[in-house]
């Protein structure tokens, strides 16, 4: 029978040494507290501050409760406009919160919410924009920025692609009044599951403690809150993989730049990074010149054991619980794009491995298919 060769999965869980992390379970045996804001949370919400520049950090069970709660804290309840191009939670969670998602299409370049779009669907029932920064691409933050401030209107950006990019000389996620953010196992920098809210506002801030923790410190009940909270140790790991977030950067700069000089040429598309950015190169898209190449494309890479995820698709305009306005741009993006296999320890081998398939995928002479598939497949136009 025929060997094939190893999977290579779209994403893979970054794992710090096991003995650093014992290291940490060592010291939560020893306290005997698990969770309820215990040491670890503390001072990795203090680290992570640290990281982003000084803002306020309060660790949440998930990336999505904390889109919930960024919702709550701003007592959101009407429009909230939003964008088609996110993971589902972005919507879900707006849904779920019993406000209006407003969708407003995304931008060519970074396949953010266009700001330019914003005006058009503001109404007097709008009260905030919820945008996400697509890939770790930043959303025009200073554009959104200007119009909440002539509506008086709230922002929340969802980070949960952002850690670590920077803009302006900040990190992208102190930007808006509230960033969530996913420390899901398949993010950049994880805790297992968790997230963050993160904010300058410290009043705010203690706003979200109290929404995490039922609402109530000791016997002072304040307000009804709900269980965000998160245990020592999702903290720990999280601990032991901040430090390592910079070179997990550097290397994922590498790949990236590995990718792009071996897909030379080929007729993809890529986002475009704006001025005054340090990217974190969260992940990898390509976008393919049409939906039929794209899920052939998906098809001749999962034939060669590698995983390509259709990420984000569909949009959240189509969402079959709630359909918005058409969104072209989005949608015409969402269709044609894959992800392609991308974290620090992808080793350079498997990218060049992934970039032949792709190479001969559109050059059907390569040796790995002119033997069994002689010039059968179409020419392929440049985008
Ligand atoms: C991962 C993700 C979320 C959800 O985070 P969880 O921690 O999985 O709940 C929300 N939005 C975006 C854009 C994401 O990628």
């Amino acid at each position: 029978m025929k060997q094939l060769p190893p999977a290579i999965t779209v994403t893979r869980t970054v794992m710090p040494p096991l003995e650093e992390y014992v290291g940490y379970l060592t010291q939560v045996w020893a306290s005997g507290h698990l969770t309820n804001n215990g040491p670890l949370v503390g001072q990795l919400e203090n680290e992570l501050g640290s990281f982003l520049d000084g803002a306020q950090v309060e660790l949440t069970a998930n990336g999505t409760v904390a889109l919930q709660l960024a919702i709550r804290a701003l007592d959101l309840t009407g429009e909230v406009i939003t964008t088609p191009f996110s993971y589902v939670a972005t919507t879900a969670a707006i849904l779920w919160e019993r406000c209006q998602p407003v969708f407003v299409d995304i931008e060519p370049h970074t396949f953010c919410l266009d700001a330019t779009k914003l005006e058009a669907a503001i109404t007097p029932r709008t009260q905030a924009i919820l945008a996400t920064h697509v890939y770790g691409y930043p959303c025009d933050v200073m554009a959104i920025e200007a119009i909440a401030r002539r509506y008086g209107l709230k922002v929340i950006y969802d980070g949960a692609h952002a850690f670590g990019t920077r803009v302006h000389g900040r990190a992208l996620l102190t930007y808006g009044d509230l960033t969530t953010c996913s420390f899901h196992a398949t993010k950049l920098f994880h805790t297992g599951e968790g997230g963050a809210l993160v904010t300058t506002d410290a009043a705010l801030a203690r706003k979200i403690w109290l929404l995490k923790s039922h609402g109530h410190m000791g016997d002072t009940y304040v307000l009804p809150g709900t269980n965000g909270k998160t245990s020592e140790l999702n903290a720990a790991m999280g601990l032991c993989l901040l430090p390592r977030v910079p070179a997990f950067i550097a290397a994922r700069a590498a790949l990236h730049r590995l990718y792009r000089a071996e897909l030379a040429g080929l007729p993809l598309r890529y986002p475009v990074l704006p001025a005054d950015t340090e990217y974190n190169y969260a992940y990898f898209p390509v976008v393919l010149p049409d939906e039929e190449t794209a899920v052939r494309l998906q098809v001749a890479l999962a034939t060669q054991g590698v995983g390509a995820r259709r990420y984000f698709y569909p949009t959240l305009n189509a969402l079959p619980y709630h359909i918005g306005a058409p969104c072209p741009m989005a949608e015409d993006i969402a269709g044609r794009v894959l992800c392609l296999p991308f974290y620090a320890d992808l080793a350079a081998e498997q990218v060049g491995f992934i970039a032949r398939i792709i190479v001969a995928f559109f050059q059907p002479s390569h040796p790995i298919l002119s033997h069994d598939q002689p010039h059968t497949q179409p020419t392929i136009a440049c985008a």
